[in-house]
C-alpha cells in the first residue's frame, strides 16, 4: 500500500485544489472523477488549457488575458497597470481615474489575442486566461502559489489560503486563524485606509496586511 495510496491522494488533493474557485467554463476539463486525465495522459484540450501557464503576465499578476478598460477603452495589463498609468501625478488632474474594476467586461486572450467577455476559459484558443478565477472580482492569476480564495462576506479575493483565515463578522475582514480568540475587534477595521498600502479599504489582492495583522496585535 504505503507509496501508491500516497500517490494517489496527493493527486485528489492536486485535483481538488484545481477546482477550488477555478471551474472552467464552457466544456470541463475536470468533471466527473478523471484525475487520470490530469496526471497522465495530456489530451490536446488539456494541453491548450495549460498552455503559456505563468509565461504572461505583468509585475502585478502572472496572467494569460490583458483588460479592456470599461473607463477609457485601453487595453492594459491589470488594473493596477491601468490605474498607474492613468491615475498618476503625470496625468492632469481632469482626466486622471481609478479603473471601476467591477465595470471589467472584456478581456484579451494573450495568446490568440481573442477579445470576449470576462471568463476563465478563451472561447477560441481554448487556454485558461487564469488558473485562478474569480467571477465576482474579475480576477486573474496563475500564480496560485499566493492562495487566493474569495470570501464572500469581505465581498474580495484574499491570499494566504481559505483554511488559515476566519471571517470576523464585527471587525468585517478575515484573520489569520491565529488571532481566533485573541484579537480585538475593530468595528470595520479593514475599511480605513490601510497605513501598509494606502489604499482605501482594503481591495488589494496583494495587500499583505491581512496577514501582518498578526504582527500588529502582538505589539
Ligand atoms: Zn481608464
Ligand atoms: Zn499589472
Ligand atoms: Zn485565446
Ligand atoms: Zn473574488
Ligand atoms: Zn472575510
Ligand atoms: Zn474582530
Ligand atoms: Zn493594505
Amino acid at each position: 500500500m504505503g507509496a501508491v495510496q500516497l500517490e494517489s491522494v496527493a493527486a485528489q488533493h492536486a485535483h481538488a485544489k484545481l477546482n477550488v474557485d477555478s471551474l472552467p467554463q464552457g466544456p470541463s476539463l475536470f468533471d466527473g472523477n478523471d484525475t487520470a486525465r490530469i496526471d497522465g495522459s495530456k489530451s490536446d484540450e488539456y494541453e491548450r488549457f495549460e498552455k503559456g501557464l505563468m509565461q504572461y503576465g505583468c509585475a502585478h499578476y502572472r496572467r494569460r488575458c490583458r483588460i479592456r478598460a470599461p473607463c477609457c477603452n485601453e487595453i492594459f495589463d491589470c488594473r493596477h497597470c491601468h490605474n498607474e498609468s492613468k491615475n498618476s501625478i503625470k496625468i492632469d488632474t481632469a482626466r486622471r481615474h481609478e479603473l471601476p474594476r467591477h465595470e471589467l467586461q472584456q478581456v484579451i486572450c494573450s495568446l490568440c489575442g481573442t477579445e470576449q467577455e470576462v471568463r476563465q476559459t478563451c472561447i477560441s484558443c481554448g487556454v485558461c486566461m487564469g488558473k485562478y478565477f474569480c467571477e465576482v472580482c474579475k480576477l486573474f492569476d496563475d500564480d496560485v502559489s499566493k492562495e487566493q480564495y474569495h470570501c464572500h462576506v469581505c465581498g474580495i479575493c484574499r491570499i494566504g489560503g481559505r483554511e488559515n483565515f476566519f471571517h470576523c463578522s464585527k471587525c468585517g475582514c478575515c484573520y489569520s486563524k491565529v488571532l481566533k480568540n485573541s484579537h480585538a475587534c475593530v468595528e470595520g477595521a479593514m475599511h480605513h485606509d490601510c497605513p501598509i498600502c494606502f489604499e482605501v479599504g482594503v481591495q488589494l489582492l496583494i495587500c499583505i496586511c491581512s496577514i501582518l495583522f498578526d504582527e500588529w496585535f502582538n505589539f
